[in-house]
């Protein structure tokens, strides 16, 4: 199948899962382009695509000032850093504030910027060490202090669940990441509208758990 093909089915699978899970509000399909050339993402693009997730700061620097300046790119990898300021000057959403420390240094370098990047702050959902990511306790502990850092527009979280063999094994961290956002909102009295979780294998489950964000690359572009 074409990429345009893919799209269009991934969309249609989005739409059902939307409906199973009772869900009103919407969801937005991140086209995950890592590892694809320019003309490759083209193809995504040309069949109405306009929201790309990358995970390497080296890649969107050569495919961002190379593709449309009306596309939205998301930065879903691992933050270091040495390359928070470029990556605040490249993407409009970042998904992957993964420590209070980083969040601090991410705040001076908006601030020293002059600007307010939209941020998720990324969960270890599953508690897995090679993983990054808050780990829920500790969110819930350091979230007041996470709301000071003005010059972060803390928007949602994002979870990268344990590797698992069936989508439907999925779920319960997909619920725990929902109601940890629940639990947070009540609280703390506040908004994080955005749930980033869910990917190829497993994005219909996600969607039916609340997530708004979807991030989907093999589905779309084909076997890395
Ligand atoms: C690569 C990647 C995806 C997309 O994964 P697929 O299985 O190809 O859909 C989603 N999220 C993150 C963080 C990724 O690195």
């Amino acid at each position: 199948m074409s990429v345009a093909e893919n799209l269009a089915e991934i969309k249609s699978r989005i739409s059902a899962a939307c409906e199973r899970g009772g869900r009103s509000d919407s969801v937005e399909l991140i086209a995950v382009s890592k590892t694809w050339p320019v003309d490759h993402i083209q193809l995504a693009v040309d069949a109405g695509q306009q929201i790309l997730g990358e995970n390497k700061l080296q890649e969107g620097q050569e495919k961002i000032p190379a593709m449309s300046p009306n596309l939205e790119w998301h930065y879903i990898g691992g933050l270091q850093k040495n390359k928070v300021r470029k990556v605040f000057g490249l993407f409009h959403v970042i998904h992957s504030i993964d420590s209070l420390k980083l969040a601090r240094y991410a705040n001076n370098v908006a601030a020293d910027m002059g600007i307010r990047p939209k941020v998720l702050l990324q969960v270890n959902i599953g508690k897995e060490e090679a993983k990054g990511g808050f780990d829920v306790n500790q969110l819930v502990e350091v979230f007041t202090e996470l709301l000071d850092l003005k010059s972060l527009s803390i928007i949602g979280l994002m979870c990268i669940p344990p590797a698992v063999s069936e989508p439907e094994q999925a779920r319960h961290w997909f619920t725990k990441v929902r109601e940890l956002r629940d639990q947070l909102e009540q609280e703390l009295n506040i908004k994080l509208p955005h749930l980033s979780m869910g990917m190829s294998g497993d994005f219909e489950v996600a969607i039916e758990e609340g997530a708004t964000y979807v991030r989907v690359g093999t589905s779309i572009f084909g076997n890395r």
